[in-house]
């Protein structure tokens, strides 16, 4: 569908949870209350409104958390939502702990892609920026991913005084498998408000004086705002999220359904509409269906977290209950 300025929605991000195993510095660094269960949205309550969403044209899905591997039965759900007769592509977000057990299953029901969040190739600063020691885990997790040939991202995000000096080793694992890196600048979102992170500005300097011969990917890989370059002889691109200082807004294509059923319509606002009580009281479909589509209609033409105030409409869930 389009909204009110002309821009094609047709990509939904699906968080199915607020908990997680990890505390990143930047995300959950200390324990949460997490939301009750019964405020939750159930699995049937989330494809309910993924298909209403299909009928209105958002047919791709990005299920995240929290950790999204930590909900029971995730994969069950992942593979009724890959099922709907609306979803064109279901692709999975996750720190990696626990995902290579799951791959075969994953393979098996024709997931369409994995991010995984991977901020440093340094087991010490992993356990310092995660609060757990569990980088060998992720990096089986991205080897078995290797094996089992489903697309794979790599998500980072650096920190001024904690991973800056990670980003060659980062950018090397484009070199030795079959993966896109990508950098993603740090939002000023609960707990990243106190962090300085790196930019596409001051990365890519960096980059090309290591790598001259770099060529602009000028076709557009995956749903997301990436912009990526190629280096040649690596077997995966290299790409740049830049939130804040590559504003693209006029661009952006997705809503946000958190665990407890808030359809949001853009990370800075806290605005959206309450689709839990619409599923609780038993509304009608075609209601339903209506509210989404006005509501999404009016999605705001853009962030404003260039704006110190935190207060009025911004929000102030933590990331780890927006689901990034
Ligand atoms: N637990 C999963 C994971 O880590 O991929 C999914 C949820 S996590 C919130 C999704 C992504 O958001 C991660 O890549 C994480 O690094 C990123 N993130 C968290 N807080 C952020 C912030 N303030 N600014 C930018 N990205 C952030
Ligand atoms: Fe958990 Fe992901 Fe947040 Fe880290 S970034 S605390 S893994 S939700």
């Amino acid at each position: 569908m389009k909204d009110l300025h002309g821009r094609t929605i047709d990509y939904m991000r699906i968080s199915i949870t607020d908990r997680c195993n990890l505390r990143c510095k930047y995300c959950m660094p200390d324990d949460i209350a997490p939301i009750p269960h019964e405020k939750i949205l159930r699995y049937e309550e989330i494809l309910h409104v993924c298909r209403l969403a299909g009928e209105l044209g958002i047919r791709k899905f990005k299920v995240t958390g929290g950790e999204p591997l930590v909900r029971k039965d995730c994969i069950k759900f992942l593979k009724y939502l890959k099922g709907l007769p609306t979803t064109d592509q279901v692709t999975l977000t996750t720190n990696g702990t626990l995902l290579s057990e799951y791959l075969p299953a994953l393979k098996d029901i024709g997931l369409d892609g994995i991010n995984i969040s991977l901020d440093t190739l340094n087991e010490a600063t992993f356990e310092r920026m995660t609060g757990r020691p569990e980088f060998s885990r992720v990096m089986e997790s991205i080897i078995a991913c290797q094996a089992s040939g489903i697309r794979t991202k790599i998500n980072s995000v650096l920190l001024k005084g904690y991973n800056k000096n990670d980003f060659f080793d980062l950018v090397h694992l484009a070199e030795i498998y079959q993966v896109d890196v990508r950098f993603i600048e740090i939002m000023p979102i609960g707990y990243g408000r106190q962090y300085k992170g790196l930019s596409r500005q001051e990365l890519l300097p960096m980059l090309l004086k290591k790598y001259p011969d770099y060529v602009p990917v000028l076709e557009h890989r995956g749903n997301g705002p990436a912009t990526y370059i190629y280096l040649p002889g690596f077997k995966g691109c290299i790409g740049f999220i830049d939130a804040i200082h590559g504003k693209f807004c006029s661009t952006c294509n997705r809503v946000r359904l958190t665990a407890d059923g808030l359809l949001k319509l853009c990370l800075y606002y806290q605005n959206g509409i309450n689709l839990k009580h619409l599923l609780r009281s038993g509304c009608p479909d075609d209601i339903i269906r209506t509210a989404l589509e006005q509501t999404i209609f009016r999605k705001p033409t853009e962030h404003q977290f260039h704006l110190a105030a935190l207060e009025g409409p911004a929000e102030q869930r933590k990331m780890s209950q927006i689901g990034g």
